[in-house]
Order: C-alpha cells, then sequence, then structure tokens
C-alpha cells in the first residue's frame, strides 16, 4: 500500500501508465548552419502553437479558462520576441536548434524554480512542460497523448503537465496518482473538477510501480492499492460500484426542490473558486453559490487580477448560475492563504493577524477594484451579492460599505451601470461576530456563518494541527451554541442567515440546523446532492426534538455521539 494526500475523492481502478521524463538526447544532432537551425527551430516553434492553441480551446471549453490560460502562456513565451532572440544567438553562435531551445528554457527554468514562491515554481514546471514538448517534436520523438489512452488507464506522473490535462478524461481515465502536489494543487483541482480520483504526493513513486500493474486508487483516503489480490479487487470493485450506485440514486434530486418533510422550502447553494465550478454546481442541481472563495483568482499568477478581468470572471458566473442568487467573497486572504506578491509581512500569529477584511480595508486600492469589479457585474444580471469575510467589528461593515459607496459614486461619474440596491453581507465566522450578531444584523444584508474558521477561533484550536484536532469540533456545545444565537439573531432582525462552512453538508448537524431556523445551505459541488437528500428526510417535529436533546449535552463528543444515533438515516 502506497499513501499519499487524498485529492479527489472516488475509488479508481485500473492499468497504470507512467508517463516518466522521456530521454531527449540531442547531442547526436549535427549542426547543419544557421539558416537551416533556424528554419527547423521556427517550423517546430510553428508546429508547437498551433497543436497548443488547438489544445487551450478544447481545455477551454472542457475545463476552464484558467488551465487553458496556462497552455497559452506557453505560446505566448514561445513567441516572446527576448526569447525568440536568445535563441536565435545561439544558434548563430553554432549551437543546434534543440541546444538553443533546451538552453534558454533551462535558464529560465532555473530561474523561476529558485525563487521561493510558489506562482514562480509553478511557472518553472510550465517551461519545462514547453521545452520537452518542443524537443519531443524538434527531434521527431514520440509524445504521450493520454487522449488514446485506454479506458481504465491510472496516470502515474511526476506531477500533471498543462499539456497532459487534454487528455484526462474521465472516459478513459479511472485515477491519478503523483509524485509531488498536496490538496490544493493545481493537479488536485483539476482532478476534483474532472470528477477523477487522485492521490497526490507519493514519495519516491516510481520506486514503486511499474508499467501495466494493476492499482486500486482510494481518493479518499489517499490510498494506493498495487497488485491487489483477486479478493481485495472484488471488495474494492463492490465499493466502487456502490459509490456509483449511490450517485445514481442520488441523481433523482437533481431537478427537486431542497424541501424537508413537510415541505417546508431552503436554498441550496453550492461553493465554488472558479468560473468552471460554477458550471459543475449548476449541474449539479445548485440553486444558487453561496460561497464564491474569490482568492482563487488572485492566486497561481505574479500580479492581482485587474478589474476588467475581476468583472469578466463575476459576470462569467453570474451568467452561468442563469439569474440565480451569486454570493461573492471578498479577497479572503491571509491566514492560510498566501499570495506571495501581495508581499504581506511574515506574522507570528498569521490567523491572528492582519487578513482577510483587514487587510482590505487598508489596502483599498485592492480591495476597490475588487468593489468596482462586483458592482459592474452586478448590472449585467442583478443576481450578485457581496460578502465580507472575517468581520470582527460593526466599524469594519461601515467602512466597507463606506468605500464601497465611493466606488459607486465612480461608477455614476463615468456613466458605468451598477446595482444599486446590491446587497451586502458579512460572514460569521469569529466569535466576536457571533457576540455582535443582534448588532451586526442590523448593518448587514445577510449572514452567512463560515463554521470552519468559526470552529477553529471558539475553540482556540488551528484548523490545519492535527495535533488538535480533536478539539476542533463543530460539535462542542460552544460551537453549537454560538451557531443558534447567530441564526436567532439574524431571524430576530429580519435578515436570511446561511451556512458557507463544511458543517453545512454534514449529516450529523443537518436536523440541528433545521431546527435553529437556517435558511440557506452552502454546500461544496460534490455535496449538493446529497445534502438535497439528507434535508428531505426531517420533519419539522423531529428536528426539534434532536435539538432539545443533542443541546443539552456537555461535550462535544456527547453531542456527536447523540447524532450519530439519532440524526443519520
Ligand atoms: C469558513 O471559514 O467556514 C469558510 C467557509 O471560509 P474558508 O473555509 O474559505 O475560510
Ligand atoms: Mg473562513
Amino acid at each position: 500500500m502506497l499513501y499519499g494526500v487524498g485529492a479527489s475523492a472516488g475509488i479508481g481502478i485500473g492499468k497504470i501508465l507512467c508517463i516518466q521524463e522521456q530521454n531527449l538526447d540531442y547531442t547526436a544532432v549535427e549542426y547543419q548552419g544557421a539558416k537551416a537551425e533556424s528554419a527547423r527551430l521556427k517550423a517546430a516553434a510553428d508546429a508547437f502553437c498551433e497543436i497548443t492553441e488547438r489544445m487551450a480551446q478544447d481545455v477551454r471549453e472542457r475545463i476552464g479558462q484558467k488551465e487553458s490560460e496556462i497552455l497559452m502562456g506557453q505560446v505566448m513565451m514561445l513567441q516572446d520576441p527576448l526569447v525568440t532572440e536568445q535563441m536565435e544567438e545561439m544558434i548563430a553562435a553554432g549551437s543546434c536548434a534543440e541546444a538553443a531551445l533546451d538552453t534558454i528554457c533551462q535558464g529560465y527554468i532555473e530561474l523561476f524554480s529558485n525563487l521561493d514562491d510558489e506562482l514562480m515554481q509553478q511557472r518553472a514546471a510550465d517551461i519545462q512542460d514547453m521545452r520537452t514538448r518542443m524537443l519531443q517534436l524538434l527531434l521527431h520523438a514520440q509524445s504521450i497523448d493520454l487522449t488514446l489512452a485506454p479506458k481504465g488507464t491510472v496516470v502515474a506522473a511526476k506531477d500533471l503537465t498543462p499539456s497532459m490535462t487534454v487528455g484526462l478524461k474521465k472516459e478513459n481515465i479511472s485515477a491519478i496518482v503523483t509524485q509531488v502536489g498536496g490538496k490544493t494543487s493545481h493537479a488536485a483541482i483539476l482532478a476534483r473538477a474532472l470528477e477523477i480520483p487522485a492521490v497526490l504526493g507519493v514519495a519516491n513513486l516510481f520506486e514503486q510501480i511499474e508499467n501495466g500493474q494493476t492499482a486500486i486508487i482510494d481518493g479518499g483516503k489517499g490510498e494506493v492499492l498495487v497488485c491487489p489480490d483477486e479478493k481485495t479487487l472484488g471488495e474494492y470493485t463492490k465499493q466502487q460500484q456502490e459509490q456509483w450506485r449511490q450517485k445514481e440514486l442520488l441523481f433523482i434530486y437533481r431537478d427537486k426542490q431542497t424541501q424537508d418533510a413537510d415541505g417546508r422550502s431552503y436554498d441550496l447553494y453550492a461553493n465554488i473558486g472558479s468560473v468552471s465550478e460554477a458550471q459543475a454546481a449548476l449541474e449539479n442541481g445548485a440553486e444558487g453559490i453561496g460561497l464564491f472563495r474569490t482568492e482563487f483568482l488572485f492566486m497561481n499568477r505574479s500580479s492581482a487580477p485587474t478589474e476588467q478581468e475581476q468583472f469578466e470572471t463575476y459576470t462569467a458566473v453570474s451568467r452561468i448560475m442563469q439569474g440565480k442568487e451569486v454570493i461573492i467573497r471578498t479577497l479572503d486572504v491571509g491566514g492560510d492563504k498566501e499570495i506571495a506578491y501581495l508581499n504581506m509581512p511574515k506574522e507570528q500569529n498569521p490567523f491572528l493577524g492582519w487578513r482577510a477584511i483587514r487587510y482590505c480595508l487598508e489596502q483599498t486600492d485592492v480591495f476597490k477594484t475588487q468593489l468596482r469589479a462586483l458592482l459592474r457585474a452586478s448590472a449585467v444580471n442583478g443576481n450578485v451579492k457581496i460578502m465580507l469575510p472575517l468581520v470582527t467589528d460593526v466599524q469594519e461593515v461601515r467602512a466597507a460599505k463606506a468605500l464601497l459607496e465611493q466606488c459607486k459614486q465612480e461608477l455614476k461619474a463615468q456613466g458605468i451601470p451598477y446595482d444599486e440596491d446590491i446587497s451586502v453581507g458579512v460572514m460569521m465566522e469569529t466569535p466576536a461576530a457571533a457576540l455582535i450578531a443582534d448588532l451586526l444584523a442590523k448593518e448587514a444584508d445577510f449572514f452567512s456563518i463560515g463554521t470552519n474558521d468559526l470552529t477553529q477561533y471558539t475553540m482556540a484550536a488551528d484548523r490545519g494541527n492535527a495535533k488538535i484536532k480533536g478539539l476542533y469540533s463543530t460539535f462542542h456545545p460552544a460551537v453549537l451554541r454560538s451557531i443558534s444565537h447567530i441564526i436567532k439573531a439574524a431571524k430576530r432582525e429580519g435578515i436570511p442567515v446561511g451556512m458557507c462552512g463544511e458543517a453545512a453538508a454534514d449529516p450529523l448537524l443537518i436536523p440541528l440546523l433545521l431546527a435553529f431556523g437556517l435558511d440557506e445551505f452552502s454546500v461544496s459541488v460534490s455535496s449538493v446532492l446529497q445534502t438535497r437528500k439528507w434535508i428531505s428526510g426531517w420533519t419539522q417535529r423531529q428536528t426539534e426534538q434532536i435539538e432539545r436533546e443533542a443541546m443539552a449535552f456537555s461535550t462535544a463528543n456527547e453531542v456527536e455521539e447523540y447524532l450519530m444515533k439519532h440524526s443519520v438515516r
């Protein structure tokens, strides 16, 4: 058994296809003179650009704009006059086309990979991918075409390169295993978007597997079983079929309304981080977007997205959602979400430091750019709402609203349309916000409870620290009381209240949340149908009894144990 990071859930079974670096040795290539070498380089570059543009087009349609832009970035790099000039200079000085390309690319790869910045490392990997494919073209070497991989292929690679994304289709690729990458890496996001089970970051992968071996990948647990015996294979095949069956069964909930067993309606929304996820959300029956994590737009690049870029993204999401509500959270940077080019100072306690709304209220240029983009997008479909993260103080909401007002005035002066009545909501994810929920409810148009952070801050237990994971529990009476209190405060003030933390999709907590009076559940795209099914099973009488009994316990363990017995159906 090999272990890695479970990056995309599900069981995948198939035959391993190892994608290892090819031998692209060009030392035997003879120099044919500057003119001929230059012509060879140009022919290969033209072919590369043509193929890559076609790939980018396919990826844009199937996966998303961002993945396609990575490929177009390779084309732009190859066509960059400075890069071309450097290669031509080497050819003029006696290098063959392969050597010129390789040397210049290696220079950039070294430059970028030596920088302590995830984005730059990614850029180095992109150039590496371009270098390999250009050398393949120059040397007439076979390139790996995953579109030709037979059904049931388990792709095993050091990392997923941008050009591999083209061939990744769940019709023929049953799972992905890589040697590098974690839960939030590009490969992980891609695998989840494509719904292909994936285990990433398996150390010394290629020393432990071979081409053609049968492998079972459990993308939920992060396990890879190589050459399983018949009995194990049978068990996992059964499990896999059961997962598929469950998925199919859930499909009947796709076009249903979200109602409990008494016929009370709720809003069931999805959490997304990209335009392509909005498409998946709609296809999975989400009734809106309850949380668009915009920090993803700021990651994997070297500068902040412009107002126009952001406007286009927000508009694309609201168009895809066809008039349904889209709640867009303003930049939630800092804490565990680091964006290198923003040059935020290193802090002793980043989770308690200068982050999210605190950062935005000081870096008003970054914040106003986003607010203007949001306002402009609100004019297109009129269903865009703004949500502020990590609020602890009423003054933060007022200050954000004042900046929003400034942006409105600027847009008005420029004759640019926006929704004058755009809603501004508050994420309830700090104990301070929970304790002043009544005061915040007077300032906010809606609440959304972020239980991931609310649990961390209420329990004073880092959400990423395995050592104290027992303390990090949403079942703790302190967290549950806090949730109940927030919902009641919202009700008293007459504003809608949702939940976009992971707890909204927890079957143990759903009856409690229903009893508390939550209006909207916002869950990950893959949990939408399951959540609708869970909600549909409860009557008000049942949930009220669960609330009474569960809230009488003193510890998280007691609550959880009780809910395990009474909540699962
Ligand atoms: C939360 O804190 O519950 C939340 C939804 O936001 P994030 O996980 O992005 O911090
Ligand atoms: Mg949060």
